[in-house]
């Protein structure tokens, strides 16, 4: 069989698929299958245990992300979930510490619910993170790069420690994408991802997805899966298929605008810090005064103040309010995310008119606003 590039794997997704040759899937919403006999089935038989417009997803985020097995899931969040079912009382987890912040609280729930037990490092020193391991520690759960911190985590370095010590690792790769970074070859065991974002790419669908390479664990989430339901629906797995289609055009876009722009900040008096880690579409960047923030983005007219990424609207995010207002106000300074941090997901608009909504916001701060803001 030919091996195809990423972006042709992509494109192709579900094409192929259907008897009469229909080119894009079709979306199968039967919740039954007909059975000829007792024990004789056509593969499906009920729709949250297998549904073929799902199949066609969880096939193809296997297959592209170099994985055994894919698992659709009606949020990233449900998908995060589905992979802590392997989990049990006791057990100990060890996380990076800048994760997205709804991460956080679920993490903080199953702590409180669960008595799984988590410590949080800060990604970068290796001797640390195997310090913190324990007779009780399970798996390692990394996002790469860092949310919003936009640090990378040396996935395949982490790998030696977890293969060594028989700990699952699990990557969240929303913000890379299978394009950027490809967890699986570099050692991780779990891979997930928030499909509402890059994946799906237009800011209008909420999914999950979980790929799986180790055979015991692909058995469990199975059953997991079935038994739970937490399942993408036929629409929203085709939703996601048609999004996918375009990923790696829309990705190549992303990332030269997010360059542009992160060469546009760096020249201006207002901004003090630039988290940018070479490659995607995200970014970050600091004011000089939390007292600019509010004024800041009430002056932008294209980038749309919103709280997601990863889709062709640019949108800007101030994660001490949003996306990371459950971590704790403390806890969060000290690790370095401020209260005059902007997250930037940055679109696949002409970046001219991105860089000079961003320039024109800068003038009118610099105009003079209260700085009570
Ligand atoms: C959004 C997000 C999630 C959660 O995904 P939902 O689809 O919103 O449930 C998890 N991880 C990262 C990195 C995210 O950005």
């Amino acid at each position: 069989m030919t091996t195809y590039k990423m972006e042709t794997q992509l494109t192709q997704i579900g094409n192929g698929f259907d008897e009469l040759g229909a080119v894009s899937a079709p979306i199968y919403l039967s919740t039954a299958y007909r059975h000829e006999g007792i024990g004789v089935s056509k593969g499906y038989d009920y729709i949250r245990t297998g549904n073929p417009t799902r199949s066609i997803l969880e096939k193809a985020i296997a297959d592209i992300e170099g994985g055994e097995e894919g698992f659709a899931c009606s949020s990233g969040m449900s998908a995060i979930q589905l992979i802590f079912s392997l989990f049990k009382t006791g057990d100990h987890i060890i996380a990076t510490r800048d994760l997205y912040g709804g991460t956080y609280r679920l993490f903080e729930l199953f702590a409180e619910q669960y008595r799984l037990s988590f410590t949080y490092w800060d990604g970068a020193d290796d001797d640390t993170l195997a310090s913190l391991i324990r007779p009780e520690t399970k798996a390692v759960f990394i996002e790469t790069p860092t949310n919003p911190l936009m640090r990378e985590v040396d996935i395949v370095e982490i790998a030696a420690i977890t293969k060594k010590k028989n700990l699952l690792l699990i990557v969240d790769n929303t913000f890379y994408t299978p394009l950027l970074q490809k967890p699986i070859a570099d050692g991780a065991d779990l891979v997930i991802h928030s499909g509402t974002k890059y994946l799906g790419g237009h800011n209008d669908l909420l999914a999950g997805l979980v790929v799986s390479n180790v055979p015991e664990i692909t058995e469990k989430l199975r059953n997991y899966h079935n038994s739970y339901g937490n399942v993408l629906a036929p629409f929203d797995s085709w939703l996601l298929v048609r999004g996918m289609k375009t990923l790696a055009l829309r990705m190549r876009q992303h990332e030269t605008n997010a360059k542009r722009i992160v060469d546009y900040l760096r020249s201006q008096l207002l901004v003090t810090k630039v988290y940018y880690p070479g490659k995607g579409g995200m970014l970050s960047f600091e004011l000089s005064k939390e007292a600019y923030v509010k004024p800041f983005l009430k002056a932008l007219r294209l980038i749309t103040f919103a709280e997601s990424l990863g889709g062709v609207e640019s949108l800007i995010t101030y994660p001490a309010t949003q996306t990371h207002a459950d971590i704790p106000e403390a806890l969060r300074l000290k690790y370095g995310l401020s209260n005059s941090l902007l997250r930037l997901s940055t679109g696949i608009e002409h970046p001219d008119d991105l860089v000079n909504d961003l320039d024109q916001a800068f003038r009118s701060l610099k105009k003079g606003v209260p700085v009570h803001g």
